[in-house]
């Protein structure tokens, strides 16, 4: 006897015990609901971890919450199931592989479609193993015999079904808004997916020409301030603040805008900010969320002159296939030639930039599918 307690370690080594521990739950079926139709059943869908790594901390308390839940239901007697699963993750586990990528000196473009696929799955077999033992070593009790990978049939085909019953029930539409669109990753992000960063950038301001009533170009002008002058090319307006008294006398009239030398209209609106540059504001509804808003209010078009690949398109006539950014230097250098830049300021703003890849995110008008909340909301 005293012997026997003599081995007993002075301190609890968890894995000498838990992984035996769970061999046993595992071998007698414990985590199997035992279906029975006269009870009402306990299910919990775990919410998949995206397949990108390894599980952290957030996952483990997570886990941990919905284990003591199900276990909880289970000792009741109860038909209970923990549904485990894992989330591929699309561009989230693209952007990872990619990084792996990098590193060799490859882009996926490089490797060509099938090449790439392939090292996306390779990634995804590792990783899926690896977060399976994790949730295993947490204690995890769940049914492993239906684990779901979300790119299985079935999932796929359930988010298929789901997506037709809302268009049908009328809660889908398609329609044009202002989305973050990362030119890097070429797709739409979420505002959560977009990290806004102050930078210090700078500030042009511009001088728009007044017309006559004939059209015809005058020595007046009107000057507006930019951080972004490589959209003068979609204006479609200049916007003044009531409170900027020194433009209200030509509100009405016409400006020719630069480089592109189109008329655009000169209007009033008490969206734009007095205190910002001159009290008036360049309106370019195709690139910019408060210009969408006051174009929408005074029914003026939408120019988009950046494409998904970040590079000028044909809206921006002589800047055609320049990356923006490149653009905005040629844009501002012709500006100076044309003795059109009155002066450029040193300016701090916050810029957004997408959380996958750290690309500047683009401000971008576009035919989207939304999903109508407010119905399906009201009864929670
Ligand atoms: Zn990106």
């Amino acid at each position: 006897m005293a012997r026997d307690v003599g081995e007993i370690p002075k301190a609890y080594d968890p894995s000498k015990v838990e992984g035996s521990l769970y061999q046993f739950w595992l071998d007698r079926g414990h985590f199997v609901p035992r279906i029975d139709p006269e009870k009402q059943p306990f299910c919990i869908i775990m919410p998949p971890p995206n397949v990108t790594g390894e599980l952290h901390l957030g996952h483990a308390l997570t886990a941990t919450m919905e284990d003591c839940l199900i276990r909880w239901h289970r000792m009741r007697g109860d038909p209970t199931l923990w549904l485990p699963g894992v989330d591929h993750a699309g561009i989230a586990t693209q952007n990872v592989v990619e990084r792996e990528l990098a590193k060799e000196g490859l882009s996926r473009q490089d490797l060509g479609r099938e090449k790439f696929v392939e090292r996306v799955w390779q990634w995804v077999h590792k990783y899926r193993g690896v977060i399976s033992r994790q949730h295993m070593r947490l204690g995890a009790s769940c049914d492993w015999e239906r684990e779901v990978f979300t790119m299985d049939e079935g999932p796929q085909r359930a988010v298929r079904t789901t997506f037709v019953n809302l268009y049908r029930d009328g809660l889908i539409y398609r329609g044009e808004r202002m989305i973050n669109w990362c030119p890097r990753c070429q797709t739409a992000l979420s505002d959560l997916e977009v990290e806004h960063r102050e930078q210090s950038a700078k500030l042009w301001y511009v001088r728009y020409p007044l017309l006559d009533d004939s059209g015809n170009v005058t020595d007046e002008h009107i000057v507006i301030a930019t951080t972004r002058p490589e959209t003068i090319v979609a204006d479609v307006a200049v916007a003044v603040s009531p409170q900027a008294e020194r433009w209200q006398k030509i509100v009405g009239r016409k400006a020719l805008l630069p480089i592109m030398e189109r008329p655009i209209p000169i209007i009033a609106d008490d969206a734009v900010d007095p205190e910002f540059g001159t009290g008036a504001l360049k309106i370019t509804p195709g690139h910019d969320i408060l210009a969408l808003e006051i174009g929408e209010r005074h029914g003026l078009p939408r120019i988009v002159s950046v494409g998904p690949d970040g590079r000028m398109n044909k809206e921006a006539g002589p800047y055609l296939g320049m990356d923006r950014f490149e653009c905005r230097d040629v844009i501002v250098a012709d500006l100076e030639r044309l003795g059109l830049l009155e002066r450029t300021e040193d300016y701090h703003h916050a810029i957004g930039r997408c959380d996958r890849c750290d690309a500047i995110v683009e401000p971008i008008v576009s035919e989207q599918w939304f999903v109508r909340m407010e119905p399906l909301a009201r009864p929670a």
